[in-house]
């Protein structure tokens, strides 16, 4: 069963999320990377891990969700391959002992930088595990902007050349992985060439997203106005739209919400789970110390004690109305207007989530003019030569919503 065929069913079902943060040591230090606290020496155990797994499996009644996302992040999480592996053995048999409802409705993600992804280990552990698969690998684009960025850590040498040697592989295991691509202010004048490298190297969906932090400068928005509608073109004119995806274009974006129909929470905060290697748990992995620059981690329990279910308390009752400005409920573009709750908490004047960061609102607004532009000059295209029609029936799939 590939991705694309099983991506409906999954999707239309609630999966929960787990996240093993199995290392907080990586090959890079990507200039952006908001893990702060990166380290070598915070390496899960599998005795930790078995616990979170023992905890979380025999508590079918809480963790109801019809399937379960199993993920696997770092650091670079294939740097714990091993580890990795003996946990997704004892997963698989937990799961079929218990006669567990996730036995068969399960997945397994990585999200990775992609540089060891050829060695015989990862291979092997691919190869076992293909059908539960989703792995990410992040390409920022062409060389030049991948190498402004990810950067090894030791020599300061950029990482372009070993990972996309990998991508061919890559691709022929997974041809409808997507990549994803994080912009900052530096990396605004390569959007477009990046976005198109890409394509040319045959990933078909690319998932992009500025970051959220209070980084961007004057002039940002309108340089990233531009570089949208010159890839709006180069998408229409060469056709690339039948095939490819990039998720800065969607049609959902851009328009006014009711609150009252719309109030829903932009993430998966505090419906999800993530255990660090001292074997803490948190609402998402943006809650640990190592991804928080000025608070202090929110920690939700531990693998001994379970879940305090006070601690989890305030994410339960997060919705759109209750953490944001009064502008952003009253926002004419508000739709596809996002925020990191990890962020959120993060900026706050106070140790709260309950105040929404919106460093992106210029940048959300260059989006949406450039997205009305894309979609204005496709459907006329598309009109014109009577193709619309057949276009809506076989569109590619809109990127997912990504943070
Ligand atoms: S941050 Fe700005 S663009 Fe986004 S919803 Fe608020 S006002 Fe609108
Ligand atoms: S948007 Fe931020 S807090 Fe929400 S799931 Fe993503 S990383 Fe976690």
């Amino acid at each position: 069963m590939d991705i694309k065929n099983n991506k409906e069913a999954w999707q239309s079902g609630v999966s929960k999320n787990i996240t093993f943060i199995v290392t907080k040591d990586c090959q890079l230090a990507c200039k952006y990377c908001y893990l702060v606290g990166k380290n070598i020496n915070e390496r899960m155990s599998f005795e930790t891990a078995k616990k979170a797994i023992d905890y979380i499996l025999s508590r079918e009644d809480e963790f109801n969700e019809e399937s379960v996302i199993w993920d696997f992040i770092g650091g670079e999480p294939f740097l714990e391959i091993d580890l990795i592996d003996k946990i997704c053995d004892y997963l698989k048999m937990e799961m079929y002992r218990l006669n567990h409802h996730w036995f068969n409705s399960y997945r397994f993600s990585f999200s990775t930088n992609g540089i060891n992804y050829h060695e015989k280990k990862v291979q092997k552990f691919i190869e076992k595990n293909h059908e539960h698969l989703s792995i990410g690998i992040t390409i920022d684009g062409t060389e030049l902007k991948h190498d402004l960025n990810r950067v090894y850590k030791n020599s300061g040498k950029g990482s372009y050349k070993d990972v996309v040697r990998n991508i061919p592989l890559w691709i022929e295991q997974f041809p409808f992985a997507g990549t994803k691509v994080t912009i900052s202010s530096a990396d605004i004048p390569y959007i477009k060439e990046s976005v198109l490298h890409l394509y040319s190297l045959g990933i078909k969906e690319v998932n992009i997203n500025v970051v959220f932090e209070d980084i961007w400068k004057d002039g940002d928005d309108k340089l990233f106005e531009n570089q949208l509608i010159e890839l709006a073109d180069e998408i229409i004119d060469k056709e690339y739209y039948k095939d490819y995806a990039c998720s800065f274009y969607s049609e959902h974006i851009g328009k006014p919400m009711d609150i009252k129909l719309e109030n829903q929470n932009w993430c998966g905060a505090g419906k999800m789970l993530s255990v660090d290697a001292a074997g803490n748990f948190y609402p998402c992995t943006r809650f640990a110390q190592y991804s928080l620059r000025e608070k202090k981690a929110w920690i939700i329990g531990n693998v001994n004690d379970g879940i305090d279910k006070n601690k989890l308390r305030p994410f339960l009752t997060l919705d759109r109305l209750t953490q944001s400005p009064q502008k952003c409920i009253d926002c004419e573009v508000a739709s596809g207007c996002a925020w990191c709750q990890g962020e959120n908490y993060d900026a706050a004047e106070t140790p709260t989530i309950y105040q929404r960061a919106v460093a992106i609102c210029k940048m959300h607004k260059a989006r949406v003019r450039a997205n009305n532009y894309y979609w204005n000059k496709l459907f006329r295209k598309l009109e014109l030569e009577g193709e619309r029609e057949e276009y809506e029936k076989n569109k590619p799939n809109e990127p997912l919503k990504i943070c």
